[in-house]
């Protein structure tokens, strides 16, 4: 059998480079759409690298229909993985259109694109951001959505858009990812989270303080009503989260409809206990200061993984320690690259 081809959008970046890696390794043929503006050309380089193999690259747009209509033209394309998005919720408030436009925008775009070359099969990159305030630990794919800002928001209307559209034709897969919190590298060193500027997320903040960047950590807030006062995510190997998208790739070409999977761990480790667990990974001291709670965060929230489990076969299989180790390693190695 021909093996299949997907697109991936946003390939160059921290999650899609990864999956790309996994993708290639289980011997699907790729194509990477990107417009750089939050990654560099050389992460696909380095993917071709630790995979030994090849694949086309387009450097377009999302919010360029023609692009989009000219790829599906010039090449087969049997499903698609769509990360390409922004994705700074602070940005996201100051700049609400850009968001909108690019994660909305952008997602009708592509979705317009694919129902002209009857491509209709796609694993969309959504957010445990979905589920807003209100909603108890763990969470459950069925409970209501309710986004707190306009990057949440995004999200949210495009779930909303993909569930529309299979409810409209029964020939659309689609299958919602909702990621926890991505850390770690691939363990090569060679890809990894590069953010510009001052990391936002806690693990390339905390790699940069490990190497001396960055002066000391800033943990927001001590007071929360958790086992140590810091806030509790659900963090999980960025390894793991590409290989979800191999399972919901093969869900997607045995099923239809549309359907919503939590890609977590299901445990919940608090920040202090990631700065402990860091130190002990890198033998590095991280020195961190308790600050004020940083506006829109909630104390706690961990993912249910039943779902994902049962109908994806998928389940995170790497430690918090692991999660560290190759965080450490791309920081030292690819990083500088
Ligand atoms: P990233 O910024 O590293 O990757 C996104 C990629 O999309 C980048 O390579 C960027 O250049 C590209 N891109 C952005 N706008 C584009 C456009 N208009 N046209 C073409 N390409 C464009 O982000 P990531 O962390 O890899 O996240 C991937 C997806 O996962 C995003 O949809 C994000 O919202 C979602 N997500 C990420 C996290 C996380 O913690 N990293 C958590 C939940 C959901
Ligand atoms: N955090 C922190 N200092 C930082 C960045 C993050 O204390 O410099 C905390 C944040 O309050 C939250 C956790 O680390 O409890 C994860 O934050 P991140 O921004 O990585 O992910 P999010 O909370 O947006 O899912």
């Amino acid at each position: 059998m021909m093996p299949k081809t997907v697109l991936v959008t946003g390939g160059a970046g921290y999650i899609g480079s990864h999956a790309c890696v996994e993708l290639l390794n289980a011997g699907y043929e790729l194509s990477v759409l990107d417009n750089f503006s939050n990654s560099e050309p050389e992460m696909l380089t380095r993917v071709k690298q630790i995979t030994n193999r090849s694949f086309k690259t387009f450097n377009a747009d999302l919010r360029d229909e023609k692009a989009l209509n000219d790829l599906f033209a010039a090449s087969r394309i049997d499903a698609v993985i769509h990360f390409a998005a922004l994705k700074a919720v602070g940005e996201s408030v100051l700049h609400p259109l850009k968001y909108y436009e690019t994660n909305v925008t952008g997602t009708i775009n592509l979705l317009k694109a694919m129902q002209k070359a009857d491509c209709c099969k796609i694993v969309f990159s959504s957010s445990a951001t979905v589920y807003g305030l209100n909603n108890p630990s763990p969470y459950l794919e069925d409970y209501p959505l309710n986004a707190v800002n306009p990057y949440g928001s995004t999200k949210v209307m495009a779930e909303r858009i993909l569930l529309d559209l299979a409810a409209s034709d029964p020939m659309w897969s689609i299958v919602l990812l909702r990621y926890f919190n991505p850390i770690g590298a691939h363990p090569s060193g060679l890809i990894g989270e590069k953010p510009s500027g001052i990391p936002n997320n806690i693990m390339p903040y905390i790699t940069a303080v490990a190497s001396g960047r960055l002066p000391e950590l800033k943990i927001f807030g001590g007071d929360y009503q958790t086992a140590d006062g810091t806030g509790v995510r659900d963090y999980i190997h960025v390894v793991d989260i590409a290989k979800g998208h191999l399972a919901a790739l093969e869900y997607a070409f045995l099923h239809t409809g549309a359907e919503a999977f939590n890609l977590g761990t299901g445990k919940g480790t608090s920040v202090l206990e990631l700065v402990h667990a860091f130190e002990k990974a890198s033998g590095r001291s991280i020195p961190y200061k308790i600050t004020s709670r940083r506006q829109g965060d909630l104390a706690a929230y961990y993912a249910d993984t039943n779902k994902a489990n049962l109908h994806l076969g998928w389940q995170a299989q790497h430690s918090l320690i692991n999660m560290c180790k190759d965080a450490w390693r791309f920081e030292q190695l690819g990083h500088w690259l």
